[in-house]
């Protein structure tokens, strides 16, 4: 069990919700599914399991805490380091919240749990529901969520749809776009046909903006991202700024290199190399790989050698 005083933080200013005072209902990283494009990190206990991941007591005084600083906030919002509907204690907790605290109530949700009917009746209660849905066909849904073995996507649509039609407050689902993942046509279209099906109160279109837990995982450009607001019909927006995803891109870049740079001295480790074999094995330009070495020796991570009058790299 936890050693934590308080479940809190924040307020954030969120492009969504305005001030946004947070409580976590689980730790890093419980979660059902392990998203690829997750600003959390990875997944390292995927689980479908209910459990007391913090104490009802935690859970209850953090909720007197946020009371007291009610000025400060325009939304409470039920999120975690992962799935905030695992813990067991989430119905009770937002019970509570809704007797004491008089700002709206909002759930970040991955929408994964809700066949369970306490969960569903206990958000149909609350003032605005943001559940994630990343596809429209199962296998993108297992490629981009890779969810527990036991969820089946039909049913959080099913789900989902049942939710909206229980619900009192606002449904805002989003939909994360990670290039080449969920961004074809096909995927669209399937994308589609589910939110229409459902029928939520918006659609929020996102992409990766933060560092994510799975390499090689590439946000979408604005442009992109707009296309398919205007394809999704009225409803959808974009809610990620384009100078945003701008200063995004950059971070990208300076990730991309980082991971070369790990690529480049992990294949010194296994076999010695001149630069021309490192820049057709990795596809980048000698002027780079040099640029790379360089580095590397003088950080005194890798030595040259000569060998038959050829210049290699090697580390070891
Ligand atoms: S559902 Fe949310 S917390 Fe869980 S892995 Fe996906 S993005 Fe991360």
């Amino acid at each position: 069990m936890s050693n934590k005083k308080t479940l809190l933080f924040g307020p954030v200013k969120s492009r969504r919700l305005g001030r946004s005072l947070g409580i976590e209902m689980v730790p890093k990283k419980v979660c059902t599914m392990n998203c690829i494009y997750c600003e959390i990190g990875k997944t390292t206990n995927l689980t479908l399991e209910r459990k007391e991941y913090y104490s009802w007591d935690l859970i209850e005084s953090s909720i007197f805490e946020a009371k007291e600083k009610e000025d400060t906030f325009d939304v409470f919002t039920f999120t975690g380091n992962g799935e905030p509907t695992l813990n067991i204690h989430f119905e009770r907790a937002i019970k509570l919240a809704k007797k004491v605290i008089k700002k709206p109530i909002a759930v970040l949700t991955n929408a994964t749990l809700l066949d369970i009917p306490s969960v569903r009746e206990t958000l149909a209660e609350v003032d605005i529901v943001l559940p994630s849905l990343d596809a429209g066909n199962h296998q993108t849904f297992k490629k981009i969520n890779q969810p527990h073995p036991k969820i089946e996507l039909k049913n959080i649509i099913e789900n989902l749809k049942k939710l909206r039609e229980e619900m009192k407050g606002e449904m805002w689902i989003e939909i994360l776009f990670v290039e080449g993942v969920n961004d074809s046509e096909e995927e669209l279209i399937a994308l589609k046909s589910a939110i229409e099906y459902i029928n939520p109160h918006k659609i929020q279109l996102n992409t990766v903006v933060r560092p994510p837990a799975f390499k090689g995982v590439k946000p979408l450009s604005f442009e992109k991202l707009k296309k398919i607001a205007d394809f999704l019909g009225k409803k959808a927006e974009v809610i990620i700024s384009k100078e945003r995803l701008e200063k995004a891109k950059e971070t990208f870049k300076t990730l991309e290199k980082e991971e070369l740079k790990e690529r480049i001295l992990e294949y010194l480790k296994r076999r010695p190399s001149p630069i021309e074999e490192l820049s057709s094995a990795f596809k980048v330009e000698k002027e780079i790989i040099e640029e790379i070495l360089k580095k590397f020796i003088s950080e005194g991570k890798i030595k040259e050698k000569i060998h038959e009058g050829k210049k290699f790299f090697l580390a070891e």
